[in-house]
């Protein structure tokens, strides 16, 4: 079925607008919004090279540990840390109006630090794929479903580094990475 154009809808990710995307990678309905996020990513990680800064700053060997110091060290709020010092989980010590020290031993007992976070998230995840025929639609099923002609569809394969088999004349594509690929986030 040649010349029948995709038409997907997504929710742009900033403002919540409902969009006929134009690439089928495109997250925001605008330039706008793409703008808005791409200040929210640099933001964050400013914010994150400042706070890794602080807590390669702090010695080792230091037992206690100020707010902001452990804000930076376990990447949590602020809010967090006073919490779990007023619920006495956390031993301090008040050297002072807003000098109050915490235990560094105490909080390590009851959150992972934010390098360990950081490193468990930059792990990539291993895909494991099902190529098993059951699973899977063949390229003229993934037409008919979604109403896209072949050319797209392959355009899609390569572009997304989709596994696909063949078996026969038949080629097979994963059902998961094609309804994920054509559906996600159409209303
Ligand atoms: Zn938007």
């Amino acid at each position: 079925m040649p010349g029948i154009s995709l038409e997907i809808r997504r929710k742009c990710k900033i403002c919540g607008k409902v969009f006929l995307v134009k690439k089928l990678d495109s997250q925001y309905c605008s330039a706008k919004c793409s703008k808005i996020a791409y200040k929210r990513k640099c933001d964050a990680e400013k914010k994150e090279t400042r706070l890794q800064k602080i807590a390669s700053q702090v010695p080792k060997i230091r037992e206690y540990i100020s707010i902001k110091e452990a804000v930076a060290i376990f990447g949590v709020e602020r809010d967090s840390v006073y919490r779990l010092v007023r619920s006495g989980k956390v031993n301090s010590v008040n050297l002072g109006k807003r000098l109050i020290r915490i235990n560094r031993k105490d909080m390590v007992a009851l959150l992972p630090t934010r390098k360990k976070i950081r490193k468990e998230r930059e792990k990539p995840l291993p895909k494991l794929y099902s190529l098993e025929p059951e699973d899977c639609y063949t390229i003229s099923e993934v037409c008919k479903k979604y109403l896209i002609n072949d050319s797209t569809v392959w355009a899609h394969v390569r572009k997304y580094s989709i596994p696909s088999r063949q078996i026969g004349n038949y080629v097979y594509v994963p059902k998961e990475d094609i309804d994920n690929l054509y559906k996600s986030d159409i209303l």
